[in-house]
């Protein structure tokens, strides 16, 4: 980089605030971190202090445990809650303003600004409308750190009233059995039933002992989902014509015998790729995603329309590509282990 903005600096394990000697989704432990949102790739525990929303501390704390108990032999670590608009002054003269970025509950992006400079950090982010969270915010800035986990042309999320609209007719054929959706325990699993919810499915839904806690989370925060039970506590005799979610993980093991007759489904951006969905032995993809297609990434650059767009997450190439036939400034970063493979 040139002289301009060499106050932040993107390293393979985070973006360094260097300032404030402040990471931003570091992936080892720092003495100070921001933290986009609670999805493992972005939050791990033990930093110093983790300065993020009270949703995204509530989910790490359930979690990773921080905010540890007392006398539990583990580092004491420091949490700071930072509301959406709230701006807290960092070492350095840095100010952090956490804006929402629409992928799960507390999910932001960090616009930080140091000697008249903008930049704003996207961690994952979504464009749709999410009953779960609240939605992006256009930030304008002059670096705009962006995400690429679906940075190809090919990657278009279809509208989810027609996966949902999918899901509900392969439980009217399936009276007998069931529709097990596998799908990610933060975020996804909640969307899918709050958008089951949306489409008039008012029946019990019954969950995977794995989702509980997270789901009851999501509750006190706002999040409304409707008569939930657990799989442990009925029979197959009551699951009849029911829809259950389970991790991905669950979609094959030994624990879905205990469901009638399931039709497995997933519920992931990679149920557009047809293997993806083969390697999972999935017999109805729906594709849902959390994060920005192509042409949600793109629309957001031009919005954003930023003096330099740094690209992350997988698929940069295409993106940086594209950049450059729009005459814009971009980089790709190598972030490791940014590869949202459950998505
Ligand atoms: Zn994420
Ligand atoms: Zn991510």
């Amino acid at each position: 980089m040139s002289a301009p903005f060499s106050w932040i600096r993107p390293e393979p394990w985070g973006v360094h605030v260097v300032p404030a000697d402040c990471w931003v989704d570091p992936g080892r432990a720092v003495d100070r971190a921001l933290v986009t949102h609670g999805h493992a790739d972005h939050a791990r525990g033990g930093h110093g202090e983790t300065i993020a929303t009270p949703e995204t501390l509530a989910i790490m704390a359930l979690r990773y445990r921080t905010g540890i108990e007392e006398g539990s032999g583990e580092m004491p670590s420091k949490a700071t809650p930072v509301a959406y608009g709230e701006t807290i002054r960092l070492p350095g003269g840095v100010d952090a303003t956490f804006v929402p970025a629409g992928h799960v509950l507390g999910s932001a992006q960090v616009l930080l600004e140091h000697a008249g400079e903008r930049v704003v950090i996207t961690g994952d982010y979504k464009r749709r409308a999410d009953p779960t969270c609240a939605p992006f915010e256009v930030v304008a800035c002059d670096i705009f750190i962006t995400e690429a986990t679906f940075g190809l042309p090919i990657f278009t999320h279809p509208p989810i009233e027609q996966e949902m609209a999918k899901l509900l007719a392969a439980l009217r054929g399936n009276r007998d059995g069931c529709v097990l959706v596998g799908a990610y325990a933060l975020g996804k699993a909640q969307r899918v039933i709050a958008e089951l919810r949306a489409a008039g499915h008012q029946d019990p839904i019954y969950l995977h002992g794995a989702m509980e806690k997270m789901c009851r989370l999501y509750e006190e925060h706002g999040v409304p989902l409707g008569e939930l039970r657990l799989v442990s506590d009925h029979t197959k005799e009551e699951m009849r014509g029911s829809i259950v979610v389970a991790p991905p993980s669950a979609l094959n093991d030994r624990w879905s015998r205990r469901l009638p007759n399931a039709i497995t489904a997933m519920a992931s951006g990679w149920m557009r790729v047809r293997q993806r969905a083969r390697q999972r032995n999935v017999e109805l993809p729906l594709v849902i995603s959390d994060h920005a297609d192509w042409n949600e990434l793109t629309a957001t650059i031009e919005e954003v329309d930023p003096a330099e767009t740094w690209i992350t997450h997988g698929r940069e190439e295409a993106l940086l590509r594209w950049c450059e036939l729009g005459q814009r400034r971009a980089r790709a970063l190598a972030l490791v282990g940014r590869e949202d493979e459950d998505e």
